[in-house]
């Protein structure tokens, strides 16, 4: 019997050049994309996204002549594949490093901006005077910071919550006031659930191997700084950058390489089914369906678990397991002179006990000046996550009051903003909690029994911008594999 769907299908059935179907067009998409247009010149590619553009999350909006990031403000370059593809791509003109004059981030403690003490790396202070002198921690917090050099390793090798493996080390007040808010940060998330070994593995490692943190750090930093006097020559970025132009640029000229013509938009992805013959059919949600020999979900987590509930169903129940928390990005600009108590630094994290739902903020025309027009400061404040989850969905009006509140508190601000830019996230920050290490093997072992079927994306190994790209190379690897086409390894 002949379906309405397969009278609709638009596959030239005659042709038999191997397809892959690539779905989600933000940066992972893109990246993978990009991959099998370099590794398999001769495969037809197709990527789906349910959105009028690309990019996914990325976004900027230049509102007034401020430069606005609505979600990746720039990214790190210790993990190589961000700034490689950007140079690929042709941005060397446009990197832009963090401004050196800015490099503090302050945290607020009592309603007041304090420097973050020099030297404290993530988790760890790495210079023994600023920790001395700082007014963030109290002398018995700072004793107890200070034994951490004198700490056992761990007996077991369980995995850890964020929060449990920061007291232990470092102690309660050192965690709550400090280590907390800077990790926090960077996931949204809730340090007594998030697992140490899936977001920041490093640390474990470094008990494993060193025992102390503060003496392994020191190590490394004094390693770090060698090397960087060594290598004074050449080029060299900061640990973030970001494109001068607006990060909007790199999915678009992503887009561009791969071809306008194969990013199909506005075409969002429903179902997929395997055939008897072992490709693979996918359906729209307008009901229109094309044939694949492989298929590579680079949409969130959910998008993916729906559409393969059917077609792998282990697959679909363990991706579909991922948790998500939701932020908000506003930006605020002000005229120099409004701000009363201005701050020479990249941003301020907020502990939980001091935010009225505002996780972090960063100067954005302070580290990237090409940002604001003279005279003008841009503020970047995220809020909302899984402490003050409420913040996402709150009425317009009211979401700019608690912020603009907290801002003019901070930063003693008189006067109304010149802009105002809100976007909001929900659901977009998946969470590595507790479980994560064996959770990954599971799907690992359950997408290797699902031969010419990947995953890619901000759920699986890193939520940076450099670990997406990553994720959208391995899954091209694996799929091309499957299908016996031999792939040169990456980094
Ligand atoms: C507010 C915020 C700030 C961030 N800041 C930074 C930062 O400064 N630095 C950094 O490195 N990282 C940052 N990140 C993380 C980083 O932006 C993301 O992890 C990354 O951009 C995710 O890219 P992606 O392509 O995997 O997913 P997405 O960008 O979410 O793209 C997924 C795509 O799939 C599409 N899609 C969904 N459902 C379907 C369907 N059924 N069919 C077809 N298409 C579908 C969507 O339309 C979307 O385009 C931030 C994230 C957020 C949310």
């Amino acid at each position: 019997m002949t379906t309405m769907q397969e009278d609709r299908t638009t596959e030239d059935l005659t042709a038999r050049k191997t397809r892959i179907a690539i779905f989600g067009a933000g940066i992972t998409g893109l990246s993978a994309a990009k991959r099998l247009r370099e590794l398999a010149p001769d495969v037809e590619v197709a990527v789906w996204d349910r959105a009028d553009r690309v990019g996914g999350v990325i976004g900027t909006r230049i509102v007034d002549g401020f430069l606005c990031e609505t979600s990746v403000d720039n990214f790190i370059t210790t993990l190589p594949w961000g700034l490689d593809l950007c140079k690929e791509l042709g941005f060397q003109d446009e990197l832009a490093s963090t401004n050196s004059r800015f490099r503090r981030t302050f945290v607020v403690r009592r309603g007041r901006l304090y420097a973050l003490p020099d030297g404290f790396m993530t988790m760890a202070p790495t210079k023994f005077y600023p920790m001395l002198t700082t007014p963030l921690l109290s002398p018995l917090g700072k004793l107890r910071c200070g034994l951490e050099l004198l700490l056992p390793r761990r007996k077991s090798d369980e995995e850890e919550s964020l929060a449990a493996f920061a007291k232990r080390r470092l102690g309660k007040e050192a965690f709550e006031r400090i280590i907390e808010p800077l990790v926090g940060g960077i996931y949204g998330g809730d340090a007594a659930k998030l697992s140490l070994q899936a977001t920041l593995p490093r640390f474990a490692e470094m008990e494993e191997k060193s025992r102390s943190l503060i003496w392994a750090m020191t190590k490394t930093q004094r390693a770090a700084r060698r090397v960087k006097r060594e290598e004074e020559s050449g080029a060299r970025y900061s640990f973030f950058i970001t494109l001068r132009c607006g990060m909007q640029a790199l999915p678009e000229r992503l887009a561009e390489r791969v071809g306008r013509e194969r990013v199909r938009l506005g075409r969002a992805v429903k179902t997929v089914a395997r055939e008897n013959d072992g490709r693979w059919r996918a359906t729209d949600e307008q009901g229109v369906s094309e044939r694949f020999d492989a298929i590579l979900f680079a949409t969130d987590s959910g998008a993916a678990a729906n559409a393969l509930r059917d077609a792998a169903p282990e697959v679909a129940r363990l991706y579909g397991q991922t948790d998500h928390t939701g932020v908000a990005i506003v930006h605020l600009a002000y005229r120099n002179e409004q701000i009363g108590k201005p701050v020479k630094g990249m941003g301020f994290v907020v502990p939980t006990s001091e935010g009225d739902g505002v996780i972090a903020g960063s100067f954005s025309s302070y580290k990237y000046p090409t940002r604001a027009p003279d005279g003008t400061t841009l503020l970047r404040v995220f809020v909302g996550g899984a402490r003050a989850p409420e913040m996402v969905t709150l009425e317009h009006s009211e979401l700019v009051a608690r912020v603009e509140g907290e801002v003019r508190k901070l930063l003693d601000v008189k006067g109304a903003p010149l802009i105002v830019d809100v976007a909001r996230f929900p659901n977009a920050m998946p969470q590595y909690y507790l479980g994560r290490l064996e959770w990954r093997e599971r799907l690992r072992a359950a997408l290797a029994a699902a031969p010419t079927l990947a995953l890619a994306g901000n759920a699986l190994d890193g939520v940076g911008l450099p670990a997406c790209v990553k994720s959208g190379y391995d899954a091209v690897d694996k799929v091309l594999n499957d299908l016996g086409i031999a792939v040169p390894k990456h980094d």
